[in-house]
This record gives structure tokens, sequence and C-alpha cells, in this order.
């Protein structure tokens, strides 16, 4: 099964579905640990840039942070551009217009006039455009997509450059001393909280980008509106959003796109660096064209994501993979089969016992433009068939089969088509079990020796 998948999928691995923005709703989360993708690279690289900027170092590094600035902001640009992300794209540039008026309008002078507006101005502006960029649907970088977007930003700079008039400026400085009056930090907090919830929802690393792109647009306005600290701040907030593109897109080439879970093009690459010992478990869920003729496509769809958010929770120090259709895969380093099948039988029963109920029903056909063809057929069958109601309480059962290195089978995809062969084992010996590859190799019938013996 997953043999015939690897041919396929290897050649042009279509993403299943288009990518989702409505709410399925479904009990089980997208796996993954959060508090990593909150951390990485995000709060790494503001903490590095406010260790650097805030120690002695940094009177020997401000004659480079110039072209630190440049390179961040090139580097970015080039690449929002190259994965058309208009999002980032004119993130940057907000972040780019904003330092750029800052410098221009303030002519280092940020506690009055002009200065002291532009700064507030900026202060105001950033978080509000991060957040309607949020909002606008990404349509890449055709001219429908990007007309909008420029056109907020030619309003805004012309808003921009009439406030900061030195006769629409107010001449008497905060009595704070402060860059920024404290109601204005709303805008900062609002815009948090909107990522936040992103995050939540979709998972993707590019919402803690902003939000630490926006601790670090902070500091810059608050305590060094201009010169090279605010170059350091600018370019480190330029520096997160390019790297949480870079991470989104990274995320997406290694992670499949419906379940969360890592997907062929990481399985393939778990495989170069296995060591001797290792064991391969392959997943099949039970019937599952029945289940989506039964309940259709999207509750088909739901099940997928339950079964993969249980089979990232397998012990003993098992990677899931989905590998393609309802295929999984589960790779045990440094473990026996063994070992393996006492973890994979658990896994098995917690998906028996695993109940979940669906909310929202078959998704309109003009959503599915961009399935693969090897689905249609489940496809027609399903609409024709009368969708049950989804039902409280669905369930379903997996099959797996799992493998290890033998002397028969020593390469990689040997071991995987062995446990494939026991999947079919397990599906044949009843279905919702879990069976061992037999290392020794199989007995030739007498037929079959002497044809052995003439080759
Ligand atoms: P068996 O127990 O023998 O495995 O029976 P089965 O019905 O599960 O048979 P098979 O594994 O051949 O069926 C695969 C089905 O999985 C066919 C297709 O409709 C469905 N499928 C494949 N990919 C997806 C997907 O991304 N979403 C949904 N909802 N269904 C999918
Ligand atoms: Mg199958
Ligand atoms: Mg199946």
């Amino acid at each position: 099964m997953l043999a015939r998948a690897v041919t396929i999928t290897r050649h042009h691995a279509p993403l299943p579905y288009p990518e989702r923005t409505d709410s399925l709703a479904i009990e089980v989360q997208v796996p993954g640990r959060t508090w990593k993708a909150w951390l990485f690279p995000g709060g790494l690289l503001l903490a590095v840039s406010v260790a650097m900027v805030s120690s002695s170092l940094f009177t020997l590094l401000a004659p480079s942070v110039g072209f630190y600035y440049v390179a961040v902001f090139a580097a970015g640009l080039l690449l929002s551009w190259r994965f058309n992300s208009s999002r980032i794209l004119f993130s940057l540039l907000v972040l780019l217009l904003a330092h750029r008026a800052v410098e221009f309008f303030s002519g280092g002078q940020v506690s009055t006039g002009p200065g002291r507006m532009v700064v507030v101005l900026a202060a105001i502006l950033i978080p509000l455009n991060y957040i309607a960029f949020a909002f606008m649907r990404e349509r890449g970088l055709i001219i429908a997509g990007i007309g909008p977007r420029f056109g907020i930003l030619f309003l805004e700079s012309v808003v921009v450059a009439v406030l900061c008039r030195p006769e629409n400026s107010p001449s008497v400085a905060h009595p704070s001393g402060a860059s920024i009056p404290p109601w204005i930090f709303v805008t900062f907090l609002a815009a948090a909280g909107v990522f936040i919830m992103r995050f939540v929802q979709t998972r993707k690393p590019i919402e803690p980008g902003f939000v630490w792109c926006l601790a670090a647009v902070f500091p810059w306005l608050q305590f060094a509106p201009v010169g090279a600290m605010a170059h350091a701040y600018v370019g480190t907030a330029g520096l997160i959003l390019t790297a949480s593109l870079i991470e989104t897109s990274y995320m997406l080439a290694y992670h499949d796109e419906l379940t969360g879970i890592r997907g062929r093009r990481a399985f393939n690459e778990a495989l170069l660096s296995l060591d001797q010992q290792y064991a391969i478990a392959i997943v099949d869920i039970d019937h599952f064209k029945k289940f989506n003729d039964t309940y259709g496509h999207d509750t088909g769809d739901q099940v997928l994501c339950l079964v993969a958010s249980r089979l990232s929770e397998v012990k003993g120090g098992g990677q899931a993979f989905r590998c393609g259709g309802e295929e999984f895969a589960i790779l045990f380093r440094n473990t026996s089969a063994k070992d393996a099948f006492e973890h994979l039988d658990a896994l098995r029963q917690t998906i028996q016992n695993s109940t979940f109920r669906v909310r929202g029903g078959e998704r309109r056909s003009s959503d599915r433009a961009g399935e693969s063809d090897r689905r249609r057929p489940a496809r027609k069958k399903a609409s024709r068939a009368a969708m049950a109601p989804p039902a409280a309480g669905l369930s379903v059962t997996v099959s797996i089969g799992v493998a290890e290195p033998s002397t028969r089978n020593r390469q990689p995809e040997q071991v995987i088509n062995a446990a494939d062969q026991a999947l079919y084992l397990a599906k044949s010996n009843g279905r919702n079990r879990v069976e061992l590859a037999s290392s020794t190799p199989p007995r030739l019938t007498k037929s079959k020796r002497s044809t052995a013996s003439r080759v």
C-alpha cells in the first residue's frame, strides 16, 4: 500500500485539500509543540537583539548596524516576493516606511513637534496595519491583491505627511517624557491579542512572528526612535517577520496541510538518517471508503485529523507521518519491532476507544477545486450517497503492520515493504490489529522452488 503511494507521490505531491480557512469543528487539536512555535525563531531573535543592544558590545557593533538593516530588508522583501506572501511583503514595507518617516520628520528630535507626532502615528499605524493585513485575503502578488494594500499605504503616507507638518504638531513635550503616550499601548495589545487568537486557530508560525515583531517595534518607538539602536530594533523586527515566513514555508513543505503532522517529504528525509536499529509501522484506517460514503468526505477528513492527532501521541519515541490518503507511517529509532509492537497496540486501542463529534455539513463542491484526481471517484460516490447526519460518538479502527531491518530487508524501502505486507496480513486477519513482519524468508512451495532453481 505505502510502497505504491511512494511512487505516486514522489513525482507530484499535490496537497490533499486547499487550505482550510473555515472552522470545521472537530474536537482534536493540530499536533505540535506550542511553546516551541512561540519561542522559535521570533522570541530567540528578539532576546539576542535586546541583549546585544543593551550590552557594551553595541558600541563596537554600531557601525555595522546599517548593513544589518539593509541586508534584512533586502532579503525579507526578496523572500516574500518569491514565496508570494503579500502579507509579509507589505508588513515589511510598513515597517520600512514608518522608520524612514520617523527619521525624516523627527530630524533627531522626538520629544516635541513633528518628531513626536510621527512616533505616535507610527505606534498607532504599525499595529493597525498588521491587523488589517492579517484579515485581508492572501491573493499573492497579483494586481488585485496588492492594489488595495498599496492604496492603504499611500493614504497613510499622505495623512502622516499632513499631520507631521510643524503647524499641525504639538510643540509641548509629554510630561512623562516618554516617546509614546501610554494609551497607545492598547493598539499593540489589541494586535497581539488578534495574532494569538489566529495562532490558536491556525497554528501557523507566522502569527507568533507578528507578536514578536511588535515586541521589537515597541522598544524602538518608546526608547530609541532614532539612531543606531533604532536601526537595530527595526532590523530585528524585519528579521523576525522574514524568519517566520521561512518557518511557515518549512512547515508547509514538511507537514501535511490537512492534519498538521509531518508529511511524506519529512518521512523520506527521516529515512536517510536511520541507524542500524529501527522499526517502521504502516497504519491504515479500516473501511475508510465506507466511512466516507456514509458520512461524507468532510467528516472523513476530520477522522483523518483525529487519527493523526492520536498517532502523534504514540509512546516509545515514535514519530508519526502522513504518507498520503489515509495511510500513515510511524518511525521508531533505536527500537526493535517487538518493542514498538506494544506501543502500537496501545495506540490501536486508543484509536478504537476514541469517539468524536462532528459539526458542520458537507463542503460545497466549489471548495473542492484543488483536490487530486485520485479522490474523484470516491467523491462522486459520496455525493450520490445520502449523507447520514453526523452522529455523536463516531469512531474508527486502524490496522498496523510493523517491520525492522533484517538480513533480508536491509534498506528502509525494503523494511517499508515488509511493514506493508504485515499490514495486508492485519487486514486479512480481521482488521483492527497489529501484525509483526516475519523476519525469516518465506518458505518456498515445491512448485516455486523448482521454478527458482530453474532460474
Ligand atoms: P481497508 O480496511 O481495506 O483499508 O478499506 P478502505 O475502505 O479503507 O480501503 P482503502 O484503504 O483502499 O481506502 C482508501 C480510502 O481513503 C479511499 C478514499 O476515499 C479515502 N481517502 C484517501 N485520502 C483521503 C482524504 O484525504 N480525505 C478523505 N476524507 N478520504 C480520503
Ligand atoms: Mg488505504
Ligand atoms: Mg483503509
